[in-house]
């Protein structure tokens, strides 16, 4: 997730507060601004697999493996996808620019993690998970391949990623800056599985409290990533499985695993939440879902915005993404699957098929509840 700010950004917005006369060019009005919030939205959810453009490190990153059900998934691809070996330097690469913004990234995240009272986190039992992101990312400080360039010549001397990154230091990522990848879908941060690359856009902010909360979001992709292909080593046909999943052919649409989406959207939902001093959580009690998608209330959180430092429309649908989930996220107990089911609707808006794995570690199909009030 991430919200962006693009330079040729679109502009989002109509007439919010445009009048109205007749039902029926209401109902088609805010129907269309319904669409621009969710494509904005778009612009902020990680894609748990941006596996097209990063199919072929994918590959590359398990060619010496010493499982052979993976090793043949991997030539299966290999032969359909000459690009196997994995992408060029993206354009503009540069690879001590990224040093520099890795350093401040770093210090940042420890400096957010000291800002935050982590016993306000609303729902306890995510405080453990949200503190392992930030080890994640405070532990990653000492892998040498977490820049890109460097990650790519370790690929291209030695190609034994794969021992490293499965069994040694099973968490380690690389931090990429990649427009190329980012820009058509206006992402500020993304995540690749398998190699476990942090793709950011060239105006990833550190010090934006909503930037970071993207890269946690992403973060806690990577943390399930990793999880699953240690806990999977020894199970060859389960971790196939899985490689397919998050393996996409080129053109094919992206797939989605909602639990997971909804623990990243969780993770910045309570970390917002906690940033704000629980402002968010009133904020969204107080408004209707209606209300969150009509930007004609957006005088409600002018302050939140300037805590923020949020200052362009797209940031602005960033937030109202957040919203929506807090709107569900802290509706009380019980209503942990119509959060989920909110998160699979924007997902599926974004053109992600759901699924859900299940007690054998496959994805099914997910069927999500129709979400009241938008559709
Ligand atoms: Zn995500």
């Amino acid at each position: 997730m991430g919200r962006k700010n693009h330079r040729n950004a679109p502009a989002p917005k109509e007439g919010a507060k445009s009048p109205r006369t007749r039902a029926d060019v209401r109902k088609n009005a805010e129907d269309h601004r319904i669409r621009n919030v969710l494509l904005l939205i778009g612009a902020v959810i990680g894609s748990t697999a941006l596996g097209v453009m990063f199919k072929g490190s994918n590959d590359a990153t398990f060619d010496n493996t010493t499982s052979p059900a993976v090793t043949a998934t991997t030539n299966g691809n290999s032969a359909t996808h000459p690009a196997a070996s994995g992408p060029n330097l993206p354009p503009d690469f540069d690879e001590a620019k990224l040093d520099i913004l890795i350093a401040k990234i770093e210090n940042a995240m420890t400096a957010f993690k000291a800002q935050l009272n982590f016993d306000k986190i609303k729902h306890p039992n995510m405080k453990p998970g949200i503190l392992r992101l930030f080890d994640l990312i405070g532990n990653n400080a000492k892998n040498d391949l977490k820049n890109y360039g460097k990650y790519k010549r370790a690929e291209a001397s030695t190609k034994d990623l794969s021992a490293t990154r499965v069994t040694t230091r099973p968490y380690d990522f690389s931090y990429l800056v990649d427009d190329s990848t980012l820009d058509s879908l206006k992402f500020v941060a993304a995540y690749s599985h398998f190699p476990r690359h942090m793709i950011l856009s060239s105006d990833f902010n550190p010090n934006s409290p909503m930037d970071l909360l993207a890269m946690l979001h992403e973060a806690t992709h990577l943390g399930t990533d990793a999880d699953f292909v240690l806990d999977t080593r020894n199970d060859p046909e389960t971790l196939r499985a899985y490689l397919h999943f998050y393996t996409h052919e080129p053109g094919e649409k992206k797939k989605c695993d909602v639990v997971d989406e909804a623990k990243a959207w969780a993770v910045q939902t309570e970390l917002l939440n906690v940033f704000l001093d629980g402002d968010l959580e009133k904020l969204a009690n107080s408004m209707s879902v209606r209300q969150i998608m009509d930007r004609g209330e957006s005088h409600r959180y002018e302050d939140i915005l300037k805590k923020l430092k949020i200052e362009n429309e797209e940031e602005i649908y960033s937030f109202m993404g957040l919203l929506l989930s807090a709107k569900y996220y802290f509706a009380g107990p019980n209503h942990d699957n119509e959060f989920i089911d909110i998160i699979a609707y924007i997902h599926e808006k974004l053109g992600a098929r759901l699924f859900v794995m299940d007690k054998n570690k496959r994805f099914v199909p997910y069927k999500r509840k129709p979400v009241v009030e938008l559709e």
